[in-house]
This record gives C-alpha cells, sequence and structure tokens, in this order.
C-alpha cells in the first residue's frame, strides 16, 4: 500500500511575533509534526544553540550548499542567508509526516510554487505597539537591530494577504488553538481521511 504524503505547513511572522514560542506550543501538542531546522549564516545569539535552533554555517559553506542544490528553499533574510535544507522535508514527507516550516515571505513563495497544496500560515502581532515592545523585551539584540527589524517587519507584514490563514498572536493560548485547528483541519480533509481510514468507506457501502 502506498503512504499518503505528509502535508507541509509553512508559518510566517515579523520578528517579535511570537512565532518560536507559538510552534514550540504546537509541537509540544503535536509531537508527530517534524520541525525543519534551517541553515543560516548568521551567528548565534547566546540563547542559541547549534542543530536546535539553527544550523550555523559560514557564507561560504552556506553558497557551497547553493551550488550543491542541497536547499529546498533559501533566501537572504535580514542580510543572512537562511535555508531550508531538501533533507529536512521531502525524506518525511515521503514517508507520510507532516513538516512545518519556519520561514519568511521569500522563502514561503519558493515553497508554493514547489508544493501547491502547502498550508500556508502568517502570523500577526495585535498592533504596530506590542510588536515594538515585544522586540525591545527580548533583550538580545542591539539597539541598531532592533530597528533594523522594526523596519523589515513592516516589509513582512505586507506579504501577509499571500498566506492561506492569519492567524493573530493578541492572546498566546488562543493563538496556540487557532494554529492547531489549521492543522487538524488539514489532518481531516477528505483525501487525507480516506488515507488514514483505508477500506472504512468500501466497508461501510458494502
Ligand atoms: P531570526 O534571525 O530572527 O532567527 O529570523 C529572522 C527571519 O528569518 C524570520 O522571518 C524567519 O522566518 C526567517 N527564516 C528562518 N529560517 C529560514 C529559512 O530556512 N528560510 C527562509 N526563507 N527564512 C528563514
Amino acid at each position: 500500500m502506498s503512504v499518503r504524503r505528509g502535508s507541509l505547513f509553512v508559518i510566517a511572522a515579523p520578528s517579535g511575533a511570537g512565532k518560536s514560542s507559538l510552534v514550540n506550543a504546537v509541537l509540544a501538542r503535536e509531537p508527530e509534526i517534524s520541525l525543519s531546522i534551517s541553515f543560516t549564516s548568521r551567528g548565534p545569539r547566546p540563547s542559541e544553540r547549534h542543530a536546535q535552533h539553527y544550523n550555523f554555517v559560514s557564507a561560504d559553506e552556506f553558497r557551497r550548499m547553493i551550488e550543491a542544490g542541497d536547499f529546498f528553499e533559501y533566501a537572504i533574510v535580514h542580510g543572512d542567508y537562511k535555508g531550508t535544507a531538501r533533507q529536512s522535508v521531502e525524506p518525511h514527507l515521503t514517508a507520510g509526516r507532516d513538516v512545518l516550516l519556519e520561514i519568511d515571505w521569500q522563502g514561503a513563495r519558493q515553497v508554493r510554487q514547489k508544493v501547491p497544496d502547502c498550508v500556508t500560515i502568517f502570523i500577526l502581532p495585535p498592533s504596530r505597539e506590542e510588536l515594538e515592545r515585544r522586540l525591545r523585551t527580548r533583550g538580545q539584540d542591539s539597539e541598531e537591530t532592533i530597528l533594523r527589524r522594526l523596519a523589515g517587519s513592516r516589509g513582512e507584514m505586507e506579504h501577509a494577504p499571500e498566506f492561506d490563514y492569519l492567524v493573530v498572536n493578541r492572546d498566546f493560548g488562543q493563538a496556540t488553538e487557532d494554529l492547531l485547528s489549521i492543522i487538524r483541519a488539514q489532518r481531516l480533509r477528505t483525501a487525507a481521511q480516506l488515507a488514514h481510514h483505508p477500506g472504512l468507506l468500501e466497508a461501510l457501502l458494502a
């Protein structure tokens, strides 16, 4: 019996919208989803661990991987290379596992081209003021970096209408439930359910 391919979920947001915390909360509730760990040429922040938050590589190594065709998608984000390895996506989908990508709008565009039935979700902060407050209280970045990210967040949010779903992160618990609803609805689609319950409909109609 052929295994049904897993679903591919893409989540984007401006930095400061709370995306990583939401994704962690979703994965705690749905551990079967495989989260892709991106590659980046950016240096690690003090709290970040190699292979856990990102695979940190040099710009030269990143370019070598581009040449080798190793990336499913990649883009330059805030001046650094960021990319999803094909190995983090294709084998999982083929094995029937759902995959989640936390990437920017440029990457989301590339993924839509490659996998037209992917599910794309954009997370919005509840207000401009709250976005700025969250960026400042994170406390890991310099003032220059914060101002650059604030400017960048507007550019990212301009692309929100391109996504299938919008989740507003006003209340963390509600936003987590919203994300879980999207994932569960996708799993309840008829094609997915028929593959998940082989023979059920035939038996019921016999
Ligand atoms: P940060 O540097 O704050 O970790 O991430 C900044 C931005 O890079 C976020 O918008 C995030 O979605 C994006 N990003 C992280 N990994 C990838 C990736 O693999 N591909 C793309 N296209 N964007 C990524």
